[in-house]
């Protein structure tokens, strides 16, 4: 079917580049561009004739346009997949532009020295890859990713009206270390350190950062404490929903990340202002990250399951509804089959499956699209197929 360039080759990168070579009929050809080219390398010796999908590698730094689009003007790819950090969206979408070639994302961009994430930057582009006949898909993870493709399903299928929306993401995985973020520490620390702030009748509602606690008992793993957070989805989908009125996200996070987060940010080690040291610049939350433990080497340790998805408030046939669409995720399961940890996994199975929207012609578009705004059923018979099945319930427990 045609080629895929895929930039960054980490935790989320590893398990998508999985599914993509499992994925051959689609995945003719791809190739596996990255700062640490000896990372590409190694997936592609673990890969490369396990199916008949073609794997290359490169060297790239996605943060210059010039080399970005000399890579995409020497690979010629159908789709540029950016799995590499925040900071990066906007040179890889200007190399896209520049290349006329399809962009998917898993994250929206945020600028690296303001710790605020929001779409207009991205947003600001749709005239132009309008004009250039391409489409950009924006937000192809879990959250935001498939989150957003239940609402449209949901939309779609279940109801005339929805009014409310919350989002409940729950990891329940334990990898034995006092404290350890489950991706890229930094892009981690930095949403949940972050004020927290839910959408209510056409305007943000501000929370102090972990001021709204709620315990909830979620399907096949129990009662958890969750918080509300800022959360990316939000923004698009109190756009795209019509007739909401509200939108909240919680996540889960137990007594001893919280503890350990809070005595961090007391001693300053989460602050991303540059300090000296003998000498030298350096931001105390990426001297942080150096320090503790790779994502990526949670995978092996890693037990329990994850849980995430949308609870739905509206109205059926001028009658209320409610409605619970969720994945559950097995971080060992997840290990054996393509060696990384459930958040990985649920971030790159949605990313592989955006890209193949948009390789197979399923999705198409010229401009700059969130992901709610095409027809969520080709993606939502993905999701079975690819490893995230989904759940329903029509009787919740609903979040007070
Ligand atoms: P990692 O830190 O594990 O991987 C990032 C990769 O990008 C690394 O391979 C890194 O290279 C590479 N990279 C960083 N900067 C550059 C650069 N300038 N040029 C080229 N390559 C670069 O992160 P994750 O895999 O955990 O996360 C990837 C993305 O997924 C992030 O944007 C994150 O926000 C998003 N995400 C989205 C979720 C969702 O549900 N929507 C959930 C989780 C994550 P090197 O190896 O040299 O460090």
């Amino acid at each position: 079917m045609g080629k895929c360039l895929i930039i960054g080759c980490g935790g989320v990168a590893s398990v998508a580049i999985h599914k993509c070579v499992q994925n051959d009929e689609v995945f003719e050809e791809i190739m596996i561009a990255s700062r640490t080219k000896s990372k590409c390398d190694a997936l592609k010796d673990k890969l490369s004739g396990t199916s008949k999908t073609i794997i290359h590698t490169a060297q790239v730094d996605a943060d210059n346009v010039d080399e970005l689009i000399e890579l995409i003007n020497g690979f010629k790819p159908d789709v540029v997949l950016n799995l590499a950090l925040p900071y990066q969206d906007l040179t890889i979408m200007d190399a896209c532009l520049a290349t006329k070639t399809h962009y998917v994302d898993t994250a929206n961009y945020e600028p690296e020295d303001t710790a605020k994430f929001e779409y207009k930057w991205q947003w600001e582009y749709r005239d132009r890859f309008k004009e250039a006949g391409i489409c950009a898909l924006l937000g192809s993870g879990f959250d935001p990713g498939v989150t957003s493709v239940f609402s449209a399903y949901a939309l779609k299928h279940e109801f005339d009206e929805i009014n409310y929306i919350d989002i409940l993401d729950c990891n329940a995985g334990d990898h034995g270390y006092p404290f350890a973020t489950n991706f890229n520490p930094e892009i981690n620390i930095r949403e949940v350190s972050a004020k927290g702030s839910y959408w209510e009748d056409g305007h943000w509602v501000e929370t102090e950062p972990m001021e709204i606690k709620r315990v909830y008992d979620f399907p096949e793993i129990g009662k958890k404490d969750m918080y509300l957070l800022h959360h990316e989805e939000i923004e698009s989908l109190a756009l795209n929903i019509p007739g909401i009125k509200r939108i909240r996200f919680f996540m889960t996070f137990g007594e001893s990340y919280l503890r350990h987060l809070e005595c961090l940010e007391n001693v300053g080690m989460t602050s991303i202002e540059p300090i000296m040291y003998e000498g030298k610049e350096i931001v105390p939350l990426q001297f942080l990250k150096a320090v503790l433990p790779d994502p990526a080497s949670l995978g092996p340790r890693t037990v329990g399951k994850t849980n995430i998805g949308c609870i739905f408030i509206g109205k059926k046939d001028g009658k209320d509804k409610t409605y619970y669409l969720y994945n559950t995720c097995d971080h060992q399961e997840c290990y054996r089959e393509v060696g990384s940890q459930a958040v990985s996994y649920t971030t790159g199975v949605p990313a592989m499956i955006g890209a193949m929207m948009l390789m197979t012609g399923k999705w198409q578009g010229a401009g700059v699209f969130n992901i709610e705004e095409f027809d969520p059923d080709p993606f939502m018979d993905a999701l079975n197929k690819w490893g995230l099945p989904w759940k329903e319930s029509f009787n919740p427990d609903l979040v007070d």
